[in-house]
């Protein structure tokens, strides 16, 4: 898959595309599929860092029950929280 964001190919678009996320070059519009129980990312590219304020008008435009939009700051959140349930499951 080429990568809207640099234009090369990748193999696990996924990692790649949070990539991009973490370095606040894009967002991603996670919609999940429930007829092939797989979620579809889309990757924005971003000219520059989403500034608070920017973020609420995209989650009106994007988020259905079924869709979310992951920004570098919602994805921090998600990590952290994995790191924890890791740390009390182990
Ligand atoms: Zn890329």
């Amino acid at each position: 898959m080429k990568c809207p964001v640099c234009k090369k190919s990748v193999e696990n678009f996924r990692e790649h595309a949070f990539g991009h996320v973490r370095a606040d070059e894009a967002y991603v519009v996670e919609t999940w599929d429930p007829q092939t129980a797989s979620a579809k990312l889309v990757l924005y590219p971003l000219l520059a860092p989403l500034v608070r304020g920017e973020i609420k008008p995209l989650q009106k435009k994007f988020e259905t029950p079924d869709a979310r939009l992951l920004t570098r700051g919602r994805l921090q959140v998600l990590e952290w929280r994995r790191k924890v349930r890791r740390r009390r499951a182990s």
